[in-house]
């Protein structure tokens, strides 16, 4: 739980590794921010030191404010701080050491006290952890950690503790302010989003193809969503479940994401008579990545993404997966091909995603025909696109898709 203050720090991790596009990044993260906070009132995102100091206008929004920051990708963690400005840090210390008195640090010690009060006023022992970013500071981090703690164990009667405190109290030691913090609220790490370029998502109504587009958004990239809907138009299939799902998504995005609906019809009348019964799971497959290869590069996405796992599933085994996208043009990225589905499911869970992706859904691939085979080979697929003029299903398909917006629900 967030306490009401006006700095929120936010470290960010993957981002420092970067070499010379580090500020690109950085300018990304900012950006990204400032649009997941639009209508609160922030003063100003600042770039402090490696860190990006969040000041709020309003303290009492802190709570709703660091939950937003959560979902920021590229964030690694968010905490609440107090700031005591080094105007009145230095001058004291300044005098401590003139005298050859033990330094105290009292502002920042009372900072910690209150804090502490703040955060766990059960607590039984607590311990203080310093950084300096700033190195000139006259007290290495041990001095500053013991000056701290001499002010918060005087004013509290808390013992000190070193391993396994009930507290933790940090203090970090800028060039203008010393940040003094408890929490480290954990948010998801990877890279901002939109940083890594566009991709296709093929979205099911499942639990798996949500997990795997998080996951890429996780690494930076702006997802489109292409969904293949059974029937005859939009209404009957109900696509209700997908748009939250979208939805869902879309509160890690900073803007609204696209969803593209296409109807398997023109699939399903080329198929009738041509395709044999084992053979029409291995062809759908290979019409809905074609199908979503086409809407990728209308709309500038250079990859699709599935939520494939390595043998879940017939269509999923690596003779299929390689006879299926034999000649696909576009790279495909399957985030989850070496999870299991128990780890899948717990992704699910975390990302908000599970439960909707449980509510009962038709989805065009359960109603497809038993026993598909199991080792298709590249070449029939190729020999049944022809047979079944898998390409103008294709053309017809996307002529027929409609394109909706989807805000975050
Ligand atoms: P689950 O396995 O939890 O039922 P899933 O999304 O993985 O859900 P699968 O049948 O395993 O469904 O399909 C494998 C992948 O094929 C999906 O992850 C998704 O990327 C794609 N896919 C399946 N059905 C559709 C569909 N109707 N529209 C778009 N993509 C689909
Ligand atoms: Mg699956």
């Amino acid at each position: 739980m967030a306490f009401a203050t006006p700095i929120i720090a936010c470290a960010y991790a993957e981002i420092a590794l970067k070499g010379r596009n580090r500020k690109v990044f950085l300018r990304k993260l900012i950006n990204n921010i400032q649009i997941a906070l639009k209508g609160e009132a922030i003063a100003s995102v600042n770039h402090v030191e490696s860190r990006l100091l969040v000041h709020l206008d309003d303290p009492a929004r802190a709570e709703q404010i660091a939950a937003k920051l959560q979902r920021v990708f590229g964030l690694q963690w968010i905490s609440p701080v107090m700031a005591v400005p080094r105007s009145k840090v230095d001058p004291e210390l300044r005098e401590d050491l003139e005298a050859e008195r033990e330094p105290r640090l009292t502002a920042v010690g009372k900072a910690a006290v209150a804090l502490a009060a703040e955060m766990r006023s059960d607590a039984r022992h607590f311990k203080i952890e310093t950084r300096r970013s700033d190195r000139k500071f006259a007290l290495n981090s041990p001095a500053i950690s013991r000056a701290v703690g001499y002010t918060v164990h005087h004013e509290t009667g808390l013992p000190g503790r070193m391993s396994h405190p009930d507290l933790l109290i940090n203090v970090l030691v800028l060039k203008e302010n010393v940040l003094v913090f408890a929490e480290k609220m954990p948010a998801h790490g990877g890279l901002p989003f939109a940083s890594s370029g566009r991709t296709m998502v093929l979205l099911s109504g499942g639990i798996d193809s949500p997990v795997a587009a998080w996951l890429m958004m996780r690494r930076g990239s702006r997802p489109e969503f292409v969904h293949f809907y059974a029937g005859r138009s939009i209404e009957e299939a109900d696509v209700a479940k997908i748009k939250d799902l979208v939805g869902v998504l879309a509160r890690y995005a900073p803007v609204p994401l696209k969803l593209h609906l296409v109807p398997v019809v023109p699939y399903e009348m080329r198929a009738i008579g041509v395709i044999e019964d084992r053979y029409d799971m291995v062809m759908f497959r290979r019409f809905m990545v074609k199908t979503a290869v086409r809407l990728a590069k209308r709309n500038s996405c250079l990859a699709l993404v599935t939520g494939d796992s390595l043998g879940q599933v017939a269509s999923q085994t690596l003779r299929n997966l390689g006879a299926i996208s034999s000649d696909i043009s576009l790279p495909i990225l399957r985030p989850l091909v070496g999870m299991d589905k128990m780890e899948i499911t717990a992704w699910s869970k975390k990302i908000g995603a599970f439960d909707l992706s449980i509510l009962p859904y038709r989805d065009c691939c359960s109603i497809r025909s038993p026993r598909p085979i199991l080792n298709a080979r590249a070449q029939d697929l190729l020999g049944f696109s022809e047979k079944m003029a898998l390409h103008e299903a294709v053309t017809e398909a996307v002529n027929n898709t409609v394109r909706l917006k989807i805000d975050p629900c």
